[in-house]
């Protein structure tokens, strides 16, 4: 199992091919037509960029995995842990969906499926026996909140998933170089994990460097997901600015990247 970059035109993004065939895809910021702090693969409906620079940006994306922008689910991320389950009906053209959610799963095919980050950690799971998929936003809160967890509990008490079915792709995200945190962030993933949270929880001084990755990685071993059906992009959203966006090199003026993925048949 691997990440791949792929590029269509000069739009790369990356897959994991332990989820191929079904569709989905890691977005860049590389290959849309935004401008300024946007530039150019920018997928963020609230933070200023137009709406005809964005339409033009999820055509693209969308375009080049195979999926119709016109039917997309977005998630509307607060880091909580409500997961939402998505049908026919909430396919539309850039629109969010209208409760918060930091996590949406389906079992109707068709339907692109979209969580957003610019450094927290987005995952994308699927169960190719049940045909069911889901998508997770976590940073540090859901993280702690187990969300990719619960996401995973959800398609076994809805769609019938086994947990030794799913197969998982944990996308870019801040890496353990890069997050480095107070201690309210470890005390809290402790208090929700327990000692199966101390390997990712390093200590640099007064501070703390973090594996958001690798606790859910953790979360998704201890729901049951066998070792050889988790994929982890190696890659640090705040090591490569060129290629990602990332809210620590950037602040709050900035774009976003996605993770999609859609029920294919
Ligand atoms: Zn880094």
């Amino acid at each position: 199992m691997a990440f791949l970059t792929r590029q269509k035109n000069d739009l790369i993004y990356q897959v994991s091919d332990l989820l191929t065939p079904v569709i989905h895809g890691f977005s860049t910021r590389q290959g849309g037509v935004s401008e300024g702090p946007f530039s150019s693969l920018n997928l963020r409906l609230s933070g200023g960029d137009t709406p005809e620079h964005l339409r033009e940006n999820y055509r693209r994306f969308c375009g080049a995995l195979g999926a119709d922008w016109r039917r997309t689910v977005l998630a509307r991320q607060v880091h909580g842990d409500t997961v939402r389950t998505v049908g026919a009906a909430d396919g539309a053209p850039l629109q969010s969906v209208p409760e918060p959610a930091d996590a949406l799963i389906t079992g109707v095919p068709g339907l692109p499926l979209f969580v957003f980050s610019a450094d927290c950690i987005v995952i994308l799971l699927s169960d190719p026996e049940s045909g069911c998929v889901g998508a997770v936003h976590a940073g540090w809160r859901g993280t702690a909140k187990q969300i990719v967890r619960k996401t995973a509990a959800e398609l076994v008490r809805q769609y019938g998933a086994k947990p030794e079915h799913i197969r998982a792709a944990i996308g870019p995200g801040i890496g353990p170089c890069c997050f480095e945190t107070d201690g309210d962030v470890p005390k809290a993933m402790e208090q929700s994990m327990g000692p199966s949270a101390a390997p990712y929880l390093r200590r640099r001084g007064e501070k703390w460097l973090v594996d958001l990755k690798g606790l859910n990685r953790r979360q998704l071993l201890e729901a049951g997901v066998p070792e050889e059906q988790i994929d982890v992009c190696p890659l640090c959203t705040a090591c490569n600015p060129s290629l990602y966006w990332s809210h620590r090199k950037m602040g709050e003026n900035r774009g976003v990247q996605a993770a999609m993925i859609q029920r294919t048949v």
